[in-house]
């Protein structure tokens, strides 16, 4: 049976090219909206984050009436898949709504979104935004949207799709850019026309997947999806099962039911198949569990699974005098907490207890995973330090030592081409395709064991001059690579910052700095030289006096200025006290005691 009233779609856009606005138009125009009251709220709109890394980490749900038919608005992650995330939440929709800038065209991060909508068979509605922009050039960008549509392998009907002439900002869309714009009618049309209705058997015992983990603190756990087959229905007992570990069955009740509306969830007492709605109650949901009303004989839907984290860095309370001047005083209580409720919608994210109070062991998708909570929590107010990243290894049934692997997509200006493919392959990167780009720029993609890609996003951005882009994903683990050589070793800084003496480890392949205050707490931390030699060190000792700013960059702010001095190990461990060295925090001392011995 078919939903004829419901439409469920997601809107996949880069940052900046209007998704918000769009959004709040559709609201504004929608029946129902009452204008001006909840839009002032910009619902899409994430966090700052998102903004200064052109990529969108939440997902949220918004709805509208058009003609009486409620249309279920999507919002997606745009970037790194963090755990399937992104196939979780196009499961919910039947299409999707790629939004393009008329003058910035396609850009790369969202290809990944859109591959994957395309591998899921979503049909697709082109939305080309701010045709009212000067510059605008809205033929070239539907040329552009056509050859990576194509480049990413969409069926026929897919690149059949229709193309609007968007200006959110004016609130108005047309099909032909010969036609006066009046209002988002032609999209609401098309949404209508395009997205097929969602399907399902309404005879069928209920079953609905949970997509997505909202936290609230008064009501818990909120478990977010749609109904597939049934109907769900306030007090219902359910079978909760999961596809991928099915001794997990229990018998739940829905307590309560919500569905969305406009920026709002509004309580239900049921819901068919279609339907997106929200369940609380059930304090033991998690992504990927089926509600089954067939209590004697639940059915899990199939499911990704949940990807394992690749990554590992330990965040550290930090009360080093050093840190503790700028930053409020966290304590391990704070810091795990924080972790804990992160826990509650990130499925992807692991943090264990170490043998430290004082420090958490938070596993992730890739850097890019952790550093996005890390600079959350940051902002939060929340100051600790963390270790260099490692990646989480794992051996094949033969013992053999398995390592993950990452695909590196890169769009650099044609001129850096050549460095930057040196630098990934000094990194055990392997070349896999290359293209260049009609406005010159050119497109590479590697195959690179995620260790090459630690710390590798600031040499790149220094090396690109700011002007490349660099998205990385998950492939899968593989056998290990080989130590990688870097070509030059690490280098020893220290410098006074203010009365207090900091040092901090330089080196070519990272630049980052371990900063060991005077507390012997790490600051940011990052291991030096190759295999953790320290014959294999070549060091650089500067001082200055100038430095006040004890975040990672000042090292190139040491470096820019006071010219290093090339020393020897000996001289080098000479101008440190070597017993405060070696006392720093767990994490720190046993990089070094390798670096020493
Ligand atoms: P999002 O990051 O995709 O959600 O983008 P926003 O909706 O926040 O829009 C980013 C910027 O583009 C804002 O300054 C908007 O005012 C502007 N903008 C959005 N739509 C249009 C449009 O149709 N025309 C013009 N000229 N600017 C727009």
């Amino acid at each position: 049976t078919t939903r004829e009233d419901v439409r469920n779609v997601a809107i996949i856009a880069h940052v900046d090219h209007g998704k918000t606005t769009l959004v709040d138009e559709l609201l504004k125009q929608s029946g129902v909206f009452r204008a001006n009251q909840e839009v002032q709220e910009r619902v899409m709109d994430s966090n700052d984050i998102e903004r200064e890394r052109g990529i969108t980490i939440l997902s949220k749900n918004t709805a509208v009436y058009y003609k009486g038919t409620k249309i279920n608005i999507i919002d997606t992650p745009g970037h790194a898949d963090f755990g399937g995330e992104v196939e979780r939440v196009l499961k919910m929709v039947d299409g999707v709504i790629l939004v393009v800038d008329a003058f910035e065209g396609a850009m790369p991060q969202t290809k990944f979104v859109l591959k994957k909508a395309l591998e899921l068979d979503l049909s697709v509605i082109v939305c080309i935004n701010k045709i009212d922009r000067p510059e605008a050039r809205p033929d070239e960008v539907i040329d552009e949207v056509l050859e990576l549509l194509m480049d990413l392998d969409a069926s026929d009907e897919q690149l059949d799709c229709p193309f609007l002439y968007a200006s959110a900002k004016m609130g108005h869309a047309v099909l032909d850019l010969n036609d006066t714009p009046k209002d988002m009618t032609p999209l609401f049309e098309t949404i209508l026309k395009y997205i097929p209705a969602p399907t399902g058997d309404p005879e069928a015992g209920t079953q609905l997947l949970i997509s997505t983990i909202d936290y609230n603190e008064y009501v818990g756990r909120i478990g977010v999806g749609k109904v597939e087959n049934g109907t769900i229905r306030v007090n219902q007992d359910v079978m909760l099962v999961n596809h991928h570990d099915l001794t997990k069955k229990k018998k739940v009740k829905v307590s309560k039911l919500y569905e969305f509306d406009g920026l709002k969830k509004v309580e239900v007492t049921e819901a068919g198949i279609g339907s997106i709605v929200a369940v609380s109650g059930i304090p033991d949901i998690h992504i990927g569990d089926t509600l089954c009303g067939d209590l004697d004989n639940p059915v899990s839907i199939p499911f990704q699974k949940i990807s394992e984290p690749t990554i590992s860095m330990n965040f550290i309370v930090n009360d080093s005098p050093l840190a503790g001047k700028e930053g409020k005083y966290v304590t391990s209580r704070h810091l795990r907490d924080r972790l804990m409720r992160e826990l509650n919608t990130d499925v992807s994210l692991r943090v264990e207890e170490t043998d430290s109070a004082d420090c958490f062991k938070v596993s992730g998708r890739g850097e890019l995973h952790l550093s996005v909570l890390i600079e959350n929590m940051r902002r939060e107010g929340y100051e600790f330090a963390v270790s260099k990243a490692e990646v989480i290894y794992k051996e094949d049934e033969r013992g053999r030592k398995l390592e993950p692997m990452e695909i590196a997509y890169v769009d650099v200006p044609d001129e850096f081409s050549g460095t930057v493919i040196q630098l990934l392959s000094e990194r055990k990167g392997e070349l896999h395709g290359m293209s260049r780009a009609s406005d010159g720029s050119t497109r590479l993609e590697f195959e690179i064991p995620a260790r090459g890609l630690i710390g590798f996003r600031g040499i790149f951005m220094t090396s690109t001059k700011g002007t490349g882009i660099l998205n990385t994903e998950f492939e899968d683990y593989a056998p290990y690579k080989g130590d990688i050589e870097y070509r030059k070793q690490g280098s020893l800084i220290a410098f006074e910052a203010g009365e207090s003496v900091t040092y901090g480890l330089y080196s070519a392949q990272e630049r980052g700095t371990l900063f060991i205050g005077p507390g012997e707490k790490v600051y940011a931390g990052m291991v030096i030289g190759q295999n953790g030699k320290a014959e294999d060190i070549e060091l650089n000792v500067c001082k200055t006096k100038h430095l006040t700013n004890t975040r990672t960059s000042s090292s190139d702010e040491a470096l820019r200025l006071t010219p290093p001095r090339i020393l020897s190990l000996e001289q080098a461990l000479d101008f440190i006290d070597k017993d405060e060295l070696l006392e720093v925090t767990p994490v720190s001392l046993r990089i070094r005691k390798k670096e020493l011995d």
